[in-house]
């Protein structure tokens, strides 16, 4: 809104200049004959002219009839000279009044330097407008070096000083933070012993699960000053204004000693460079890699600690992930049914609510996000007030569950009951394989509550690890992605869209056995098609074919054999198992959420073994 009346300003400005200048140069209302030097011979040799009066650059030309003409002197030149030149009878020359007239005092003055003032003023505004637009843009967020700055903590003027009490559920996160809170409250001591310090710090999860809050949290908990960016912003920038942006922010960040520099949204700029989206941004690229640069120059002694948030991991430049940038990653999930309600006991703080039962109301928002809750108790508090009630009442919020539920700013998927019975055997089922089969790594927890747009109890994130892998290894992989839609055509003899994902997964990583490993049987110890080395599976690599149609074939087949054993073996160990899957699907609809020792309690295995 702001922007678009400062805008509009600036229009009206640009205007007015325009008309000025036209009012000055052109005086279109006070039309002048204007005639060349060469009419002006032919009128004076036809004695035409009764005199000429030379008024700087200026000829007037007054006329035996009582006309009146203007013409332009030659500059560097006396008229008389220039006439003759031009073929002037002398004589005729010599009956014509010539006066000479100093423009009056003032105009003398400002008439040759109005030609330049004006256009040079008029650009100068014009500039200096777009200039701070271009500022405007930024600064809310951005003019660190101005008073403007956004910067919290450190001096304890920010109102709203976020705490670790302030954010609800995120245990393992905020274990995570709390090293990093450590360090920036005693450098020294980790300085000393020569630990490395996390330099990047990457907060990864869907929108509205708290990664802002958690990133200024931690600057408070430090003690530190937060120096933040988003992303976003810098894509509407100016070209080189991205990159001056992002070496101003580490540049302050530097004076200040300890602090927090915290980059929102940082896939807006840190998408893959050159991959085409939208035929590569120029901007987007600079700013990126002035970010690398600002973090390779790190020095070893630096106290400065770089936080950024994404929810989409998976678009990342693998430049920002390499060792010395955001290799620290932080992955937030959606809230349980537990944090939630410790979320929305901390929102409903400050509003009367002693009738709520939190509990049920997050037994009924599986799904929501930390952003949701929030805005659940003030959209309530909101209605209670228009009831013209003191108090929030149990009726109030489940009122306005719906409401949010159908805002625009949702953004997360809620799971209805059936859904949630579905997903609840779907999730039980890839766990119960994965730890049914001998050699797999242990469960570390089991959720139902989705994850950005797929359910699931692993967050892949993008690694540059390679391990050295078995083929049993993948046969393992492929057996338990299997797992859920085993489960669901086990149990409501029907698949869902559910399992979609996991299969193209599974597609995935059957054709890798196959083309990448060379560890197919049937196909033998043979490569299949060259590929440019791609850092995530999963983004469509370039590949060339450089393999027949039939093995093309053989292949496909293969795929489909491996698959199609994986999901038998699946079903297998499922079967066995039944009953001990009910129980885990029945826990998971309660709880929504499985830790390690909850599920191995669940399926009878005892710890260490
Ligand atoms: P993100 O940056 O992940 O999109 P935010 O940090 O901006 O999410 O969260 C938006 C708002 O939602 C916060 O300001 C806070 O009010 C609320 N919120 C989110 N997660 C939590 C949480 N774990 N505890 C308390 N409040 C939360
Ligand atoms: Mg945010
Ligand atoms: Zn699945």
């Amino acid at each position: 809104m702001k922007s678009l009346s400062k805008n509009f300003i600036v229009i009206i400005l640009i205007l007015i200049g325009i008309s000025l200048a036209f009012a000055l140069f052109a005086n279109p209302f006070e039309e002048k004959n204007e005639i060349s030097l060469s009419e002006l011979v032919q009128d004076i040799n036809s004695e035409k002219i009764e005199r000429v009066t030379i008024e700087g650059e200026k000829l007037l030309v007054v006329y035996t009839d009582g006309g009146k003409a203007e013409s332009q002197k030659e500059q560097g030149a006396a008229l008389s000279e220039t006439l003759l030149n031009l073929g002037v009878v002398p004589e005729k020359l010599s009956s014509l009044i010539i006066e000479q007239k100093n423009p009056s005092g003032l105009a003398a003055l400002l008439l040759p330097l109005s030609y330049i003032l004006i256009p040079l003023l008029l650009f100068g505004l014009f500039f200096f407008f777009m200039f701070r637009q271009a500022k405007a843009g930024v600064s809310q967020a951005f003019d660190f070096t101005k008073a403007k700055a956004r910067l919290f903590g450190a001096d304890g003027q920010d109102k709203e000083r976020i705490t670790f009490k302030d954010v609800a559920g995120l245990k393992e996160a905020k274990q995570e933070l709390e090293e990093v809170v450590d360090f920036l409250k005693h450098p020294k001591k980790y300085l000393a012993i020569g630990a490395k310090i996390p330099r990047g710090v990457l907060l990864v999860g869907p929108p509205g699960t708290g990664k802002t809050l958690l990133a200024r949290a931690v600057a408070a908990e430090a003690g530190v000053p937060f120096f933040s960016a988003s992303g976003s912003e810098f894509i509407e920038m100016f070209v080189g204004v991205g990159s001056s942006r992002v070496r101003d922010l580490f540049g302050t960040a530097k004076k200040a000693g300890r602090s927090i520099i915290f980059i929102d949204e940082l896939d807006a700029i840190g998408r893959t460079r050159g991959a085409g989206y939208g035929g590569g941004h120029d901007e987007r690229e600079q700013t990126l890699n002035q970010i690398l640069v600002e973090m390779d120059g790190f020095e070893r002694d630096d106290t400065r600690i770089v936080m950024a948030a994404t929810n989409r991991p998976d678009v990342l430049d693998s430049a920002l992930l390499r060792p010395g940038r955001f290799d620290r990653r932080i992955i937030l999930d959606l809230p349980d049914i537990n944090d939630r309600e410790a979320i929305l006991k901390i929102h409903a703080r400050i509003v009367p609510s002693s009738a709520v039962n939190f509990r049920e109301v997050a037994e009924r928002t599986p799904g929501f996000s930390g952003a949701d809750l929030a805005n659940l108790v003030n959209e309530s508090a909101i209605l209670a007030a228009r009831r013209n009630k003191k108090q929030i009442s149990q009726a109030d919020i489940l009122e306005s569950i719906d409401k949010v539920l159908l805002g625009p700013e949702r953004k997360s998927h809620i799971l209805s009951k059936k859904e949630k019975e579905i997903t609840a055997y779907h999730e039980g089922g890839h766990a119960l394989v994965a730890a049914s089969l001998p050699g797999a790594d242990p469960i570390r927890k089991v959720s139902i509550i989705s994850r950005g747009n797929t359910g699931g109890y692993t967050l892949k994130l993008p690694t540059e690890d390679k391990h050295l892998r078995s083929k049993a290894d993948f046969l393992d992989e492929l057996t338990v992605l299997m797992g859920g839609y085993a489960a669901e055509r086990l149990i409501f003899k029907d698949i869902t869209t559910g399992p979609s994902d996991d299969l193209q997964k599974a597609s995935e990583v059957a054709r890798a056995l196959i083309k990448t490993y060379g560890m197919s049987e049937k196909l033998g110890p043979v490569t299949f098609g060259e590929k440019e080395e791609m850092i995530f599976l999963g983004r469509d690599a370039r590949e060339y074919r450089n393999y027949s149609d039939e093995v093309a074939n053989e292949i496909d087949k293969e795929v489909k054999n491996l698959l199609e054993s994986s999901l038998k073996k699946a079903e297998d160990i499922l079967r066995k198992r039944r009953t001990t899957l009910a129980k885990i699907a029945k826990t998971l609809i309660k709880k929504e959420t499985l830790e390690q020792e909850e599920f191995e309690k669940l399926i009878g295995k005892k710890r260490g073994q």
